[in-house]
């Protein structure tokens, strides 16, 4: 607004400056700008990034398209479906609580991105140094239900009093899902999930129970080596 403002144009009056940004703003001045090269008009006068810039970029957006909608014109007044129920082996309320045993095991799945991977990777060897669990790869793109890069590992049920405080304690601020494996992968992603900070969204409605001839919980093979005694307030 260089030669608008009081400092580049020191003599002139407040109507000056009034009749200036009238003449701006007005349709033929629009009409203008429209034609001879947006940019660099509002380059010239200064009126990028102001409300006429917006309106000019915003202005196309506001009209509705032309022709139906594939959906009709009358969803408004739709009735209301119940849905299918998807919860695990529900299909109707159930008679009995679900037995705790069926945990045979547990996932930890850690998340991480590209600026907190080291810390991923601190985490990783930390956990490695001091249990005997089954440690994944490294997954550096999003792989089966988990959608951002990831590592996990596996631990059984005698491990889960120690790892969920440790976990709590070391999650250095990263997202980290623990899960139980049951006979049914869907629910023990989605269901029966313990989040240490943030939870993420979870894509594991495509999950399928074990097909037959397929182990029916997924087992954990111990490949770590432990190295280091777990640190305690009383070592
Ligand atoms: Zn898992």
């Amino acid at each position: 607004m260089q030669e608008l403002n009081q400092a580049a144009a020191p003599n002139a009056s407040r109507d000056t400056i009034d009749l200036e940004w009238a003449n701006l703003l007005s349709p033929q001045r629009r009409g203008l700008l429209r034609r001879g090269g947006l940019l660099a008009a509002l380059a010239a006068s200064g009126l990028a990034g102001t409300a006429l810039a917006q309106d000019e970029r915003q202005a196309p957006r506001l009209k509705a398209a032309p022709g139906k909608s594939p959906w009709g014109e009358h969803t408004d007044t739709a009735p209301t479906p119940r849905p299918a129920n998807v919860r695990p082996g529900e299909e109707h309320l159930p008679a009995a609580p679900r037995a705790y045993t069926d945990i045979e095991s547990y996932h930890a799945h850690i998340y991480f991105d590209e600026d907190s991977f080291q810390k991923a990777a601190l985490m990783r060897k930390w956990a490695a140094e001091r249990f005997s669990v089954e440690l994944g790869d490294w997954n550096t793109e999003p792989r089966g239900p988990h959608v951002t890069p990831s590592f996990y590992f596996g631990f059984t049920n005698e491990l889960l009093p120690v790892i969920v405080p440790w976990l709590q304690l070391n999650s250095l601020g990263l997202t980290i899902l623990i899960h139980p494996n049951t006979d049914d992968p869907r629910a023990d992603h989605l269901y029966y999930a313990l989040w240490v900070n943030r939870s993420q969204p979870v894509n594991g409605y495509a999950m399928k129970k074990p097909g037959p001839g397929e182990p029916r919980v997924e087992q954990i093979y111990v490949n770590t080596h432990p190295t280091v005694k777990l640190e305690t307030a009383r070592a």
